[in-house]
């Protein structure tokens, strides 16, 4: 967003700071040397969308692939609510270090929490 002198209607380039908001500030233009005054507007913006599963809906899982150490997994996150359920699934590598064995033994354990 770019402030406009408003008497030479050219472009300011939007001075970095933090401006209040319904505020009024000074400002000289660089461009033609007056000055003038202005307020900062924030536009709000939501993006709102329904989300059945809470309101007694099933959710809306879809698969997720996390590509991570120390294996990539799959796991589904509700679209709506970004609900996760994490499936475990030993896939079992034959060369899997006694390393892998403990970590993956301590994700068990913190999913069995849930
Ligand atoms: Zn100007
Ligand atoms: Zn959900």
């Amino acid at each position: 967003m770019n402030l406009e002198c408003p008497y030479c209607e050219k472009e300011i380039s939007d001075p970095d700071e933090k401006w209040e908001q319904s505020t009024t500030y000074e400002h000289e233009c660089p461009h033609c040397g007056k000055n003038f005054v202005f307020e900062v507007e924030y536009i709000r913006t939501y993006s709102a969308n329904q989300a059945d599963c809470l309101n007694g809906g099933e959710h809306k899982y879809k698969d997720v692939n996390q590509y991570g150490w120390p294996e990539p997994r799959t796991f589904q996150r509700c679209v709506d609510c970004d609900h996760e359920v994490h499936n475990e699934k030993v896939s079992g590598w034959p060369w899997a270090s006694p390393l892998d064995w403990q970590v993956r033994r301590r994700d068990l354990s913190r999913l069995s929490r849930i």
